[in-house]
């Protein structure tokens, strides 16, 4: 197994936990070091018995991470909310086209002010994602990491989705690999996992009928594995995608991390119905994905994906509560201080735009584990003292 094959050596939970005999199959393959199946995958998310899997998920956890909680202090930065694919992703609130009202594109000058939180020494990482705009393309962003560099050195730019790459390769006639290269030299560092939705292309066809394959999107992190550029990578549930097309998608990830080993993290990412026009046609305005199924996605994530050390839960999109919750299903890794988010939010999220770092460190004590700051690559850059003192409320 390559660099990102983490299988830990030994696996310790308590029989008398799990209640489904589907569960307990799994838990024997699990204490075996046997990989599950799709099928395997698939029963845990039909079974009932969610302390059965979270007993499982959280054991896989603790025996490659222990209890400690990794979080980055980062900022979110949406530099364009102008899409091409404004008509044809039915789940997302943010796009809008060039004339429409709320659209906008940050200039250098704006890109900067935005960026000038960075000046507290906190941030140590950027996230920039944004729409596919025609006139955003190469030289926009080129420029744009550009200025960020020079100006704050010391920041990390994870940025661009596969579908902004792929979008970029486009415009510009250029290969995936080669706008990769030309924003790597610009001071892009790693790229985030947003754009997968569920690769299934008759999901596809039906949330996102005009966007990248799920194939495609595959392939695009490929180039920047082989490029030496680390990503993440998400699935968005909760929508209309079927419990054995989550197994496709995830087999999907665990296959090309097998191959590249370039995969830092998995985040599920929870469909929001609000203020977009799938909810409507759904008939689902008003709600969300349940707290059972958000615990799922990561525990099933974590016994599935057994090449990968990190599994991130993002409290934007299912709250700071079940965040909390789920350190005991599987998680070791949270979405970190955001300062200021605009996509999910506009698609009717409710939680805070940002989190201060105390709220995340006394969001991960109160659930007993031990927070821990690290880079972008996970290296820890400090481990914070728990004091002896009530769990404290999130
Ligand atoms: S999900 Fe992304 S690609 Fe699709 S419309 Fe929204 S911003 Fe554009």
């Amino acid at each position: 197994m390559p660099e990102g094959g983490v299988r830990p050596a030994r696996v310790d939970f308590n029989d008398a936990r799990l209640s489904d005999p589907a569960v307990r199959a799994v838990g024997d393959k699990i204490r075996s070091g046997v990989r599950l199946t799709q099928a395997d995958g698939a029963a845990l998310y039909r079974s009932i018995d969610l302390i059965g899997i979270g007993t499982l998920a959280d054991a896989v956890n603790r025996a490659k991470n222990g209890d400690t909680v990794t979080f980055a202090c980062n900022q979110h930065i949406n530099p364009t909310n102008i899409c091409t694919l404004r008509k044809t992703c039915t789940f997302c609130g943010y796009a809008r086209l060039p004339k429409e009202e709320g659209a906008y594109r940050y200039t250098m000058d704006q890109v900067l002010e935005e960026a000038a939180h960075a000046a507290d020494g906190l941030t140590k990482e950027w996230h920039i994602v944004g729409g596919l705009d025609m006139q955003a393309g190469l030289a926009y962003y080129q420029e744009m990491f550009r200025t960020l560099k020079s100006n704050f050195p010391h920041v990390h730019i994870k940025a661009l989705t596969a579908v902004e790459i792929a979008h970029i390769a486009r415009i510009e006639k250029m290969s995936w690999k080669d706008v990769l290269m030309a924003l790597r030299d610009a001071g892009l560092d790693t790229m985030p996992g947003g754009g997968a939705e569920t690769f299934s292309a008759a999901v596809r066809d039906q949330i996102a009928g005009k966007k990248l394959a799920g194939a495609d999107y595959i392939g695009v992190h490929r180039a920047a594995h082989e490029l030496g550029i680390r990503t993440n990578c998400t699935m968005l549930y909760g929508h209309v995608e079927t419990i054995e097309e989550r197994m496709e998608h995830l087999q999907m990830l665990r296959d090309l991390q097998d191959e590249t080993a370039g995969f830092l993290a998995y985040i599920p990412l929870a469909y929001h119905p609000d203020d977009n026009v799938l909810g409507e046609a759904l008939g689902r305005q008003g709600t969300s994905t349940s707290g059972v199924d958000d615990l799922k996605m990561l525990a099933v994530g974590r016994l599935f994906l057994d090449n990968f050390t990190h599994i991130k839960s993002h409290w934007i999109m299912v709250t700071q509560a079940l965040s909390q919750v789920s350190l005991h299903f599987g998680v070791n890794d949270l979405e970190g201080t955001v300062v200021r988010e605009k996509i999910y939010h506009a698609v009717g999220a409710h939680t805070p735009q940002g989190m201060t770092l105390d709220g995340l460190l006394q969001l991960i004590r109160g659930a007993g584990k031990i927070p821990t700051e690290r880079d972008s690559f996970y290296n820890v850059i400090r481990t914070f003292e728990t004091p002896a003192a009530e769990p404290a409320a999130v």
